[in-house]
């Protein structure tokens, strides 16, 4: 893992744009990390997401279903804080398993 520092992995405001369809947040140490949502939902770390995009079954046949990933969040809820940890996503197709650390989100700013 990554070593930040506490100030690097401390959000002092999280903003989620809807409109926009992005997260911002503002880190303690004063730096701005911008996700779009379709990219927080491609990086989910749930354990199901990470064991596809590891190792990929190419004879797979996906459904309908499992072929539309949403990037929406709903709009009723969209995110909750996880303790001081991180952040839940709730996604509009029923998808909500990945728990988003702090250190994760801060480590994955797009560049
Ligand atoms: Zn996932």
């Amino acid at each position: 893992m990554s070593d930040l520092s506490p100030e690097q992995k401390h959000p002092v405001n999280i903003k989620v744009d809807i409109k926009k369809s992005e997260v911002r947040i503002e880190w303690a140490d004063g730096y701005r990390s911008a996700y779009p949502l379709a990219y927080l939902r491609q990086i989910c770390p749930c354990a199901n997401c990470n064991q596809q995009r590891s190792n990929p079954d190419p004879l797979r046949v996906l459904t309908p279903e499992q072929m539309a990933i949403s990037d929406k969040l709903t709009p009723e809820r969209p995110v909750e804080m996880v303790g001081k940890y991180g952040l839940q996503f709730f996604w509009d197709d029923g998808h909500r398993s990945g728990i988003y650390s702090f250190e994760f989100l801060r480590d994955s700013t797009p560049s």
